[in-house]
């Protein structure tokens, strides 16, 4: 079974309308080269890449679950998910990128308002360079 990637989530719609109501501009699924994962949200100048982490497929450790049924399969998958995501992290970091994870179940509000702030100190950083 393939994990199909589910966009346009609950949670990244609500992330994504704090980020407007903050009036910040960002690239929505923008695919970065040498990666296969596209961050949810991007902002390309700032060099900051935001995943909103389904709690469930990447193991939220308040409401990650192990399922019964073929345990040893999701036990599998779902660690995988995990590895991928440290290693996408890592590709990213590597580029330059400044990786943000929110779990579905964050606050969105305040996801964003920390959000905003990495996003403006990367600016402020990358004007000094
Ligand atoms: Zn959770």
């Amino acid at each position: 079974m393939q994990v199909t990637r589910r966009r346009d989530t609950p949670g990244e719609l609500a992330l994504r309308a704090a980020l407007s109501a903050l009036r910040l501009r960002y690239r929505v699924d923008l695919s970065l080269p040498g990666t296969r994962r596209r961050p949810d949200v991007a902002f390309l100048r700032a060099k900051v890449a935001v995943f909103v982490d389904g709690c469930f497929w990447h193991g939220c450790p308040e409401h990650g679950t192990w399922p019964k049924a073929n345990a040893a399969w999701w036990r599998a998958k779902l660690k995988g998910n995990v590895l991928r995501d440290r290693d996408t992290d890592a590709r990213l970091a590597a580029m330059g990128w400044r990786v943000f994870r929110v779990w579905e179940h964050d606050e969105p509000k305040s996801a964003a308002a920390a959000i905003a702030r990495t996003v403006r100190r990367m600016l402020i950083t990358s004007a000094g360079t």
